[in-house]
């Protein structure tokens, strides 16, 4: 088969399918719906299965849903992996298609995921592999809840089993048309604390008769940046964010106690088994020095995503054919943390990016902005690219 036609043939039929994608994604914009409460979105993708007559399995990791499309002959699984969760954080944006749930918005772009790989599954009924089959994985829960772990110890990666995976992700920083990938480490482990200092209440004008928690917790928030400007190796990159503050009760008051909640970054192992014991020695020794005590809960969360440099190749085809040569540009890791690494940790997988910025239509916010938006004309561009991907990744392991 002239390989060349066929696949410009993929890129023809998903601009065929755009209006329908953009219809699509702006139903589920304004529909959002936080991690494992995606009842409506997954009622939504599986009519559209059904519609398409593509054999699919709900219920997967509590709201997700996994299709299968079989080619003509038996041979090798290649999964695509959407997410399908929005966000707690108020839609800003003044548009037709805005958030209709107050305080829930997508401004992480897996409206546009889950409608990417809707469109990846109508390109797939058109274009079925010759050999082998793709899995179709919708996921919930990306945002904290680990939506790709319960998705895998439901079996998501099993019967058939899965051999190799992909997923992307919309990204501000790459214009519509672009697609950016990492080899290999390409994002932070992502670990959560809660931190409570705990002081003495009393009255304002009285301080020396308490402990100020509040006092104490501003030397405890600027000793903490110390860990990572003076503590730990420069080149191993390393973030502390509080993105949480709460405490006291007013004006005249000092605040008996204050609860602090923070994430932390890292990119490699080892530095990450040690910041919990770095984080608990400097707390308290400033809470020691004041007369306060501190209690730190330390999470573990997601692991960094690894890319297997083996699929670039392969990702590299795909951006050629779909998006033209030079579009596919390597990119460094992110501090940024994404649960795809589950997967990846149990199949060689690879996770890209792909561009949707657009300065003429204003789709320049970054992921979790309240104005983040995407270009919609990315839509089939990502649906091709995926569709493409699997196709390619199915023929080398025939051939492998
Ligand atoms: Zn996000
Ligand atoms: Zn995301």
């Amino acid at each position: 088969m002239n390989e060349t036609k066929q696949e410009s043939q993929l890129l023809a039929d998903a601009k065929n399918i755009h209006q329908e994608l953009i219809a699509w994604r702006r139903h589920l914009h304004q529909h959002p719906e936080l991690g494992f409460e995606e009842n409506d979105t997954s009622l939504f993708v599986q009519e559209r299965l059904r519609q398409l007559g593509i054999e699919f399995q709900s219920g997967i990791g509590r709201t997700g849903v996994v299709g299968l499309i079989k080619g003509d002959e038996p041979g090798p699984t290649v999964a695509l992996r959407a997410d399908m969760d929005a966000l707690p954080i108020q839609d800003a944006k003044n548009v037709p298609y805005a958030s209709k749930i107050e305080g829930k918005a997508h401004l992480c772009g897996h409206d546009a995921h889950t409608t990417i790989l809707l469109g990846a599954a109508t390109l797939l009924t058109k274009n079925k592999p010759k050999k082998g089959q793709v899995k179709l994985i919708f996921q919930p829960a990306e945002e904290g809840f680990g939506g790709a772990n319960e998705m895998i110890k439901d079996g998501v990666l099993k019967n058939p089993d899965v051999e190799i995976i992909s997923g992307l992700h919309v990204h501000h920083t790459a214009e519509t048309g672009f697609t950016t990938v990492c080899p290999g480490l390409s994002s932070a482990a992502t670990d959560m604390f809660n931190l409570t200092i705990h002081g003495k209440g009393g009255h304002a004008a009285h301080p020396h008769l308490s402990v100020d928690s509040i006092a104490v917790t501003s030397e405890v928030v600027s000793a903490l940046q110390q860990i990572v400007s003076r503590q730990v190796d420069p080149i191993a990159p390393l973030v502390i964010t509080i993105g949480k503050i709460e405490g006291g009760y007013a004006r005249n008051v000092i605040a008996p106690s204050v609860r602090l909640e923070g994430t932390v970054r890292t990119l490699d192992l080892q530095l990450r088994s040690e910041i919990e014991e770095k984080m608990n020695r400097v707390v308290k020794g400033i809470c020691d020095a004041f007369g306060a005590t501190h209690e730190l809960e330390y999470e573990y969360g997601y692991p960094s995503v690894i890319n297997d440099e083996t699929l670039i190749p392969i990702l590299q085809e795909a951006s050629d054919t779909i998006l033209g040569t030079g579009k596919l540009s390597l990119a460094k890791p992110s501090m940024g943390g994404e649960d795809f690494s589950y997967y990846a940790q149990q199949v060689p997988g690879i996770f890209f990016r792909l561009g949707i910025r657009n300065e003429s239509k204003g789709t320049t916010f970054p992921l979790h902005h309240p104005m983040f938006d995407i270009d919609e004309d990315a839509l089939p561009l990502g649906s091709a690219m995926l569709t493409q991907f699997a196709l390619s990744a199915l023929r080398r392991l025939e051939n492998s």
